[in-house]
């Protein structure tokens, strides 16, 4: 038996036991003729005690850090006691040790501080998840998908495997594909998710389906993704909306009573995705805090009309706000104060090249009721005043205006929005707000080849409303500068994305289950009969024998970990994930490979 105990299980009860322990050396100190180890494995850290009589011993069989150790010993009452440590009253004071096996000294320490930097930490990843910080993620990760588990099996779910290798699944990225050797010049493409898949299941009868499912995406890494991440995955049939958001809410809150111990019992908020874009320039908004954008000249159609005009600050002489096509306002509360330095630079901020600004109008609003601002010249303080008015300012608060054309401006805005909410703490890491965002767009407008695209994914159904829109309608853009105004531009679908904290965790929607309305859905996309029989004949056939209504969504794992666990990053609860270069540093992936594999899959490298 390498061990009767765990190094995080010995408590004063232990106190004269004799016991076997075995684990990793993480540091050790020599006192004159004693020596103090401490013994690490995944459930905690013990202290031992080598004394006198083992010197000899130890000089000829020295430790060294991350050494594997096994020693026979007996529990004692510390005098120097750790009450940051379960294992803090006790020590082991060593009879015997066995070294199992040797470490190289590691390149970086195995602490909670460490040393080494990002780079070196995933080379070494096997000896970075060694670490308590990391450990501690993949048992939260763990947690995660247990509780989802639990909570979808006791729902009547079905976790049910499906391909990776497969046809394309597009779901607005580029796929990872795979040379098919048995069937030379053909490839096979890792699903993007198992979308059509769970939608056949459906159409097999399996009423709930889920699985904890990788997905490829190939996709430039930008802000923190993986070409590889997991989704909790899930497809219901004879629903409706309303009946998927009620089975998910229950979900999340489960995930967020087990794994957080929150009893999450606030009503989700809901809120539309045309609201969600006017209020906050986003359609994932944090709505932990306020700041909602003004807007006081918008091109954005809500309602399916105009309803910012711009007659507060046009005609004001101040070109600027008279040319744009969009301006929109937040108020800082209390934010007056700022300084001159303050304020040039927040204008470098918005004006670097990932926010593409012009520059940044502020109005200040003093405590007495007057008004200081970048545009003093042009506007009366009888107007400043209308204006902090529109845009809900008090005294003390300060106003800060982007102006240009319309989808920059309003997601320029609301970078802006969450940096100044970061800066003044209203995003606090341990308050959680949920929110659904409902009634997406179906369509989006592609500049390139001027067409429609899915905002979702192609399998979406319209809201039941807005069917007959579709197929009365022709999808051809006749006018590219006015495509918000054909009748596609208001067409919403029945799609709805879960957000925490302005993080997207999951979305999903209604399916179309029709034939002809999704023949009508590839058409629109600008699919020709040919190609949408090609990639989707499979589909296009099963509805055909009694496909029933059905819906889903999906949860992105990862992404989820990551703000239950209050971390940016999602790398932090991947136990291997790859760098933003989306490589894996540790196994130097991805590599060439041999001319004899290359010659097996009949292919021929460009340049040879
Ligand atoms: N397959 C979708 C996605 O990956 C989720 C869904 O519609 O269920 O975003």
């Amino acid at each position: 038996m390498y061990r009767t105990h765990t190094c995080g299980e010995l408590r004063k009860s232990h106190i004269g036991q004799e016991i076997r322990l075995a684990g990793w050396v993480q540091t050790i100190r020599k006192f004159g003729s004693i020596t103090f180890v401490d013994l690490r494995d995944r459930y905690g850290i013990t202290q031992l005690l080598f004394g006198e009589e083992l010197n000899k011993e130890l000089t000829d069989n020295p430790l060294g850090r991350e050494f594997v150790l096994q020693v026979n010993g007996i529990v004692a009452e510390r005098s120097n006691k750790n009450a940051n440590l379960p294992t803090g009253d006790i020590e082991v004071k060593v009879m015997n040790f066995t070294i199992l096996n040797k470490s190289i000294t590691p390149p970086f320490t195995i602490q909670d501080d460490t040393d080494g930097g990002d780079d070196l930490r995933m080379k070494f990843r096997y000896l970075d998840l060694r670490r308590q910080a990391v450990k501690k993620n993949m048992e939260l990760r763990y947690a995660v998908n247990r509780a989802a588990r639990n909570y979808l099996h006791e729902h009547d779910f079905m976790d049910i495997e499906t391909p990776f290798l497969i046809k394309s699944t597009p779901e607005g990225a580029r796929d990872f594909v795979v040379p098919s050797r048995m069937n030379a010049g053909q490839f096979y493409a890792l699903p993007q998710s198992p979308q059509t898949f769970k939608q056949l299941l459906m159409v097999s009868g399996y009423d709930r389906y889920y699985q904890v499912v990788k997905c490829f995406r190939d996709e430039d890494l930008r802000a923190d993704r993986q070409p590889e991440f997991t989704q909790i995955d899930c497809e219901m049939s004879f629903v409706e909306q309303e009946d998927i958001l009620t089975m998910f809410e229950g979900l999340i809150r489960y995930v967020f009573r087990e794994v957080k111990g929150i009893d999450y019992s606030d009503q989700i908020e809901r809120m539309t995705w045309e609201d969600a874009m006017w209020n906050y320039g986003n359609d994932k908004p944090d709505i932990r805090f306020g700041m909602k954008l003004a807007n006081l000249k918008s091109a954005f159609r809500k309602d399916g009309k105009i309803k910012a005009t711009g007659d507060l600050i046009n005609e004001a002489g101040f070109g600027v706000f008279d040319k744009a096509e969009t301006v929109v306002a937040i108020a800082v509360p209390g934010a007056a104060e700022y300084t001159r330095k303050q304020l040039d630079e927040l204008t470098d901020w918005v004006k670097r090249p990932q926010i593409g600004m012009q520059g940044l109008v502020s109005i200040k609003c003093n405590a007495d009721g007057s008004f200081k601002s970048s545009v003093d010249k042009f506007y009366t303080e009888e107007r400043l005043k209308k204006i902090a008015e529109a845009v809900g300012a008090s005294a003390g608060d300060l106003i800060l205006i982007l102006a240009g054309a319309e989808e920059r401006t309003r997601k320029g805005m609301s970078e802006l929005r969450l940096e100044l909410g970061e800066r003044h703490g209203f995003r606090k890491k341990d308050q959680f707000r949920l929110l659904w965002v409902l009634d997406f767009p179906l369509f989006e407008y592609s500049e390139e080849g001027n067409r429609w695209v899915a905002r979702h994914h192609p399998f979406t159904a319209p809201k039941p409303d807005h069917i007959r829109m579709m197929i009365e309608n022709d999808p051809v853009i006749k006018n590219p500068a006015q495509y918000l105004q054909h009748p596609y531009s208001d067409i919403k679908a029945n799609a709805y994305d879960l957000v925490l904290n302005g993080n997207e965790l999951g979305g999903g929607s209604i399916r179309i289950f029709q034939r002809d309305l999704q023949e009508k859905m590839f058409t629109a996309l600008g699919m020709s009969r040919e190609e949408a029989m090609h990639k989707f004949g499979f589909l296009l056939g099963a509805f055909e024998y009694g496909a029933p209504p059905h819906g889903g969504l999906a949860f992105g794992m990862d992404r989820l970990c990551a703000i239950l666990g209050g971390s940016e990053s999602i790398r932090d609860f991947i136990a291997f994930p790859k760098n933003n270069s989306g490589r894996d540093v540790m196994l130097d992936a991805p590599s060439t490979i041999d001319e004899q594999q290359l010659k097996e899959l009949s292919i021929r490298l460009a340049g040879e």
